[in-house]
């Protein structure tokens, strides 16, 4: 089966898809992102993500977080909500459906208790963007991962994967070292087989779609080569996630978005310039 052609990322291309217009006059209508804390000595990340869905559009964002960091968190958090979620309090917090986009694995600590969450969320028919630490826990399970996937995504696909290199061929060995592959190629074979929204990232970013949809992102500059980028990058998806874009189109926005961003810092970037550069990249696309 052929796939279609690759497209070079552009927003004109996905904006007409925001199902959120400026003139909502709810913050409901923008979409409640959540992001999931790691433990005491490791919520940076967390906040990085939650920050930036914030700044990204989303109209509420609230960090679940586990017991031992709800301090740390409530310490450096202002705009944003704190929820404690130890291992059971998940089912009883999903069941507020006005949570719409989740966001696991930055900071959070490899293992099955974030194989758990994750699969949860997507069990509750949420849309999750799965990064980092998320990844690597199902390093050896990805097959319950993209079996999960494909029963909760009926139209849409409700998982997002946003691998750098290295965690791409944690899950995708096979692929990984398929060097007949592209890049472009690589990301839609993964794609197909999660039946997931895979951003595969790095300087010449690909999103590809289980449909065989695919772009390349040429926004960005070397100075997002730094600590923290990516959990930048995964809070911005949950905001174009929360605010009821398709799938595709807000891992493709987000990215470009991600990129304008850094380009509108310049050089010394590091990860917290990123969400406050965000309302100049905002005034680049109304
Ligand atoms: P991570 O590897 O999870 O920290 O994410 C790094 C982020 O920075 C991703 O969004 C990459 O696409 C982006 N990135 C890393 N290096 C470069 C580069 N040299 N040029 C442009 N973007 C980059
Ligand atoms: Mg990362």
């Amino acid at each position: 089966e052929p796939f279609e052609p690759v497209f070079a990322n552009e927003p004109s291309l996905w904006l007409h898809h925001a199902a959120t217009p400026l003139t909502a006059h709810h913050k409901y209508d923008r979409g409640h992102a959540v992001v999931f804390s790691g433990g005491m000595s490791r919520t940076g990340a967390a906040r990085l993500a939650a920050l930036s869905a914030l700044r990204g559009g989303a109209g509420l964002v609230t960090v679940f977080s586990p017991a031992s960091a709800l301090l740390v968190n409530a310490q450096h958090l202002t705009g944003i909500m704190l929820k404690r979620c130890e291992d059971g309090d998940l089912d009883v917090l999903l069941e507020d459906k006005r949570l719409n986009a989740f966001v696991l694995g930055p900071g959070f600590g490899i293992g099955d208790r974030a194989k758990a969450m994750a699969l949860t969320v997507l069990k509750a028919g949420r849309r999750l963007v799965l990064d980092a630490d998320g990844l690597t826990s199902f390093r050896d399970h990805a097959s319950r991962l993209f079996e999960a996937a494909r029963q909760c995504s009926d139209s849409e696909p409700q998982l997002v994967l946003t691998p750098h290199d290295g965690e791409f061929a944690r899950l995708f060995p096979d692929l990984a070292g398929d060097l007949r592959l592209s890049k472009v190629d690589r990301a839609r074979h993964a794609s197909r087989r999660s039946n997931a929204i895979v951003v595969l990232k790095g300087a010449d970013t690909v999103i590809a779609a289980p449909d065989g949809r695919a772009a390349i992102n040429a926004t960005g500059t070397p100075w997002l080569a730094t600590a923290g980028t990516g959990d930048v990058l995964a809070g911005l998806v949950a905001a174009q996630l929360a605010q009821k874009r398709p799938s595709f189109e807000a891992a493709c926005l987000a990215v470009w978005m991600h990129g304008k961003a850094a380009e509108h810092f310049g050089p010394g970037l590091i990860s917290e310039d990123l969400p406050h550069c965000l309302p100049a990249v905002h005034r680049e696309i109304v």
